[in-house]
């Protein structure tokens, strides 16, 4: 509790709503009982850190409901007790308001708390995908709310748990797989975050409503985009527009949706920032998810009785196309009455949040949005904040710094990194390596930090280079292969004599939203330069430093360290082995575990990995189906355990031996859909069609 924290004066003594013994709906009953409008509007309204540090007074004087650290925004120092103490200064300016009501603090810890210096980052969503362990996501879960806790937060914008179907989403790294059954088999991560009933751990937050994965590429937009600024260019999918029918947006991107909701009792919802189209109902008439009354009143809130509240996404209304203002430019009252009415209850509204306020509060007097709307949003975020303990334990303190980047989690994200690694290759059985090779690392990305934990870590878009504690991949070879000769060049300018195998790590650079990596020096968003870089093929660099190293030495590995399946077929015949490494995080070592064979390789491809760009978008289920790697790929270097297992390698090796044709791939693909279903029986069927 920080030393000038001081009670509210005018607080009511004896109130309903002030005792822990009462229901939680009947101290929601009598707050709301006591609370004027203004103060109603401002627990809907959630302003930015930044917004408000300057002068914490504004939290009390706008009555905000939250506060939030978009990405990149910290404090100085970023120590978890600076954490600590920004978070609680906060709090008692919103504890010092007439009624006393906490506020609650979000932030986006969507591979771990990558926001804190120090804190331990997980692999990004893509990577757990192919380990295919849902107790693993439950304990990452868990570790992920301690550190975030340990802060003093306890609301956490995660997890995403979007549908990925077209890999040229810049997003595509946030999704644990293009099957929306494997996305929902992992959402035991939800159990670990917020504990066994909310109050336990941090409130999540499932997110983008829906579709966000989805949305068509829009080659004409990308078009319209080559040499014009940044800020000047429109994003061709990402932010975009799902073409579907009510038919297929239920199983593609509803579905995680339904099993979140029904199994894991998250609490708190964020629409996408893209569109629902209906056309392939013959509908059309893209309509922004964040005016959309029909799916998220309708569908969520009515079909599937959510009671937890909905919190837009980042001046998420403001995107709303308001026919007064058709060049978009301003927050208007159109765009207000529209996200209330529509059932969003809690409005982010990071560097305008007055100004909302005081738009919907006219719109209310006005009668265009109706008391009773008010009433239903704002009920619904104190009675999480009720669940949250937030009225009893509003303070947090730092006696849990200690959690933030602990031996406990690194060993968890180190095993995570492991079961992540996807062995797509692996000629001779070069992989795993002998203790005392000798080992020529080069690539770009094997000995940088911060290309291997990507976007959402420190800054918003992530950073190149060392921007956090942890171990690079060309650490991790050295710690776990003491005995090897190590020699490295990140561009393979000095190939050694004596090397028996070369090990590459190329991949991409990082990048939160937008088009995805630019492979530019500075924010790969902001960059954007040519339609060349923005394609899935390995950057030129990467691609001259495989040829190098793959002529060079007898024997070669490639992994690739990236957001989503890179093409590199063209190059395939060099590489002895290759291994889809996504984004590992700050335990690199974790790599070098597979490598190195102290821990087997079992992770498989949650996306299809495609074999030419004219192929995105591809995935499980197509008709047409004739990926490099199909999804549910990955060969094994320990024995495989079970039946299952078995037949699965036999497929494999019969693909691989060229003794199945490619449309063998589909069954393989098909069995490990039907995996994600929990359907053991057809995956077996399937997978004994393939001729061995
Ligand atoms: C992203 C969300 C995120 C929010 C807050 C937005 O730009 O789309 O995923 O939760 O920012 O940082």
């Amino acid at each position: 509790q920080p030393a000038t924290a001081r009670p509210a004066a005018t607080k009511p003594t004896g109130a309903v709503y002030l005792d822990a013994r009462q229901p939680v709906e009947r101290r929601v009953d009598d707050l709301l009982r006591r609370m004027t409008l203004e103060e109603k509007i401002g627990q809907m309204t959630q302003a930015e850190r930044a917004a408000v540090a300057e002068d914490p007074a504004l939290v009390a004087e706008w009555k905000l409901g939250s506060v939030l650290s978009g990405g990149g925004s910290v404090p100085t120092p970023n120590t978890p007790e600076a954490w600590v103490q920004m978070v609680n200064e906060f709090q008692e300016q919103a504890l010092s308001t007439r009624l006393g009501i906490p506020m609650i603090y979000g932030i986006d810890a969507v591979h771990g708390h990558g926001n804190v210096y120090g804190a331990t980052v997980f692999p990004h969503n893509i990577g757990l995908g192919a380990t295919r362990n849902p107790k693993l996501l439950e304990k990452i879960g868990k570790a992920t709310a301690d550190e975030v806790l340990a802060t003093g937060i306890p609301w956490n914008f995660a997890p995403c748990i979007c549908v990925a179907r077209d890999e040229r989403w810049g997003r595509t790294y946030e999704s644990f797989s293009e099957d929306p059954a494997l996305v929902a088999s992992l959402e035991t991560v939800i159990d670990g975050m917020q504990g066994r009933r909310l109050g336990d751990g941090v409130l999540a937050t499932v997110k983008h409503y829906a579709g966000d994965g989805d949305t068509r590429y829009d080659q004409a937009v990308a078009d319209a985009n080559v040499g014009k600024p940044w800020w000047e260019q429109r994003y061709p999918i990402d932010q975009g527009v799902t073409v579907t029918s009510r038919g297929r947006f239920n199983s593609v991107d509803l579905a995680p949706y339904v099993v979140a909701l029904t199994r894991h009792d998250v609490a708190s919802v964020m629409p996408s920032f893209s569109s629902v189209d209906w056309t392939e109902d013959g509908v059309g008439n893209p309509t922004k998810m964040h005016a959309n009354r029909d799916l998220i009143t309708g569908t969520l809130k009515g079909r599937l009785g959510f009671d937890g509240f909905v919190i837009s996404d980042w001046e998420g209304i403001h995107q709303i196309v308001d026919p007064a203002d058709p060049a978009n430019t301003a927050l208007t009252a159109y765009k207000v009455r529209l996200g209330v009415n529509s059932g969003i209850d809690m409005f982010m509204e990071p560097n305008t949040a007055k100004q909302f306020e005081d738009l919907l509060l006219a719109e209310v007097t006005a009668g265009r949005v109706s008391k009773a709307r008010i009433d239903d949003a704002v009920r619904r975020v104190l009675r999480v904040k009720f669940q949250l303990g937030l009225f009893e334990k509003p303070y947090a303190s730092a006696d849990r710094v200690g959690d933030v980047g602990s031996a406990k989690h690194r060993a968890i994200a180190r095993q995570a990194v492991a079961e992540s690694q996807v062995l797509l290759k692996n000629t001779d059985g070069v992989l795993p390596l002998r203790g005392n090779a000798k080992v020529y690392v080069a690539g770009r990305n094997a000995d940088d930090i911060g290309n291997q934990a990507g976007g959402w870590t420190i800054s918003w878009q992530g950073d190149s280079g060392d921007n956090i504690p942890g171990t690079t991949i060309l650490d991790g070879i050295r710690e776990v292969a003491p005995r090897a000769t190590v020699t490295y060049s990140a561009d393979a300018s000095a190939p050694t004599a004596g090397s028996d195998i070369g090990v590459v790590v190329v991949g991409e650079t990082p990048y939160a939203e937008g088009y995805g990596d630019v492979g530019g020096p500075e924010c790969g968003w902001c960059t954007v330069p040519q339609q060349e870089e923005k394609s899935l093929r390995l950057q030129p660099g990467d691609r001259a430093v495989v040829d190098k190293v793959c002529s060079a030495i007898d024997k070669c590995v490639v992994l690739v360290v990236s957001g989503r399946p890179q093409v590199l077929t063209d190059q395939l015949g060099q590489i002895d082995a290759l291994v889809a490494s996504w984004l590992p995080g700050s335990e690199g070592a974790g790599v070098a575990d597979v490598l190195f064979g102290k821990r087997p390789f079992t992770g498989r491809l949650s996306m299809t990995w495609p074999r030419d760009e004219a192929q995105v978008p591809i995935n499980v289920g197509d008709a047409d189906y004739r990926p490099l790697y199909p999804y549910g790929w990955g060969l094994r270097t320990d024995a495989p355990r079970s039946t299952l297992d078995k037949a699965r390698d036999a497929a494999q090796k019969a693909v691989l031996a060229g003794r199945a044709r490619s449309d063998w791939a589909k069954l393989i693909a098909g069995a490990d859909h039907a995996l994600a279903t929990g359907d053991e029986a057809r995956a077996y069927q399937l997978l004994r069609r393939v001729p061995r």
